[in-house]
């Protein structure tokens, strides 16, 4: 049986890791396919995917889209896509080009909280000059003492309803998916498990995910429990959606299970590769 990987990050977004690192440490650890998912952007997968070709896995080319969906933030990940897609590019393009401003927000409301020198201290952090996320500014605050570890951050400052959270609009759940479908791609609801929307709230995200040409729910993910996988595909067998799975790499020291490190997924689920 192959080993799938559906969701990960390198330093074309906020990981750790070259693009091409990210694929030799998800080689190493047993993976035969592996999604490279930056965060609203494609800039890693070229040479991706000749880091597989030379470690001999299968790249799947992906990215992670910020969508605002009723007040709260939800990810998408999409797999298989033409990064070479106009619209796909032009839609990330637009959703990166807003982070420049937030970070700026996001700095300020730290700074008025009494957090020094962050605009300048993310930006250490930071790999792409097309990108910038609140993982640098945890690593930031980490660094400087502020918290102990990047989990803190995010109790503490970063998180919704915290000193140095900002609000933002992102890409719509229909202009994501429709991008996604124009570059030829599978859109994936990352992480559900993060979403605090409550039950009502979830069935109605996740029938509207459905409806508008989503294909999966990501089941398998660091930031789920048991009862948060069993939840999740109980909630893909009723809608009819496949199931994929991630580990959310970010990098050495930063995440919760190492590349590849996946259980196999509950039984009854059509795998989002089933039909690849
Ligand atoms: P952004 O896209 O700028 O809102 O940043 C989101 C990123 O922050 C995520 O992809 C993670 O890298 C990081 N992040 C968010 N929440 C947490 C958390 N609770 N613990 C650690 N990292 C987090
Ligand atoms: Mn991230
Ligand atoms: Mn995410
Ligand atoms: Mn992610």
């Amino acid at each position: 049986m192959l080993r799938y990987d559906l969701h990960c990050h390198s330093t074309a977004s906020d990981g750790l890791l070259e693009p091409d690192a990210m694929v030799r440490l998800a080689a190493e650890r047993g993976v035969d396919v592996l999604a490279l998912t930056d965060h609203d952007d494609t800039a890693g997968l070229a040479v991706a995917g000749a880091a597989a070709r030379e470690a001999g896995i299968e790249l799947v080319r992906g990215a992670e889209v910020s969508v605002s969906w009723d007040d709260e933030t939800i990810h998408v990940v999409a797999l298989r896509i033409d990064p070479e897609c106009e619209t796909l590019a032009a839609g990330l393009h637009a959703v990166r080009s807003g982070r420049d401003a937030r970070a700026r927000r996001i700095a300020a409301a730290l700074e008025a909280v009494g957090v020094r020198g962050a605009w300048e201290g993310a930006l250490r952090y930071v790999t792409s000059e097309r990108l910038i996320s609140r993982a640098h500014f945890a690593r930031y605050l980490v660094e400087a003492g502020y918290v102990r570890d990047s989990r803190d951050v995010f109790k503490r400052y970063l998180a919704r309803g915290l000193p140095g959270y900002v609000e933002h609009a992102w890409a719509t759940l229909a202009d994501a998916i429709a991008w996604i479908r124009a570059a030829g791609g599978v859109a994936v609801l990352a992480h559900p498990g993060r979403y605090r929307i409550g039950a009502r709230g979830m069935r109605r995200l996740v029938a509207e995910f459905r409806e508008r040409g989503g294909d999966a729910i990501e089941v398998l993910s660091p930031s789920h429990d048991a009862d948060d996988v069993a939840r999740f595909a109980a909630l893909a067998r009723r809608h009819g959606l496949k199931a994929s799975q991630g580990s959310d790499y970010h990098g050495p020291g930063e995440s919760f299970i190492e590349p590849g490190d996946l259980p196999e997924l509950p039984a009854g689920l059509r795998p989002v590769w089933s039909s690849w």
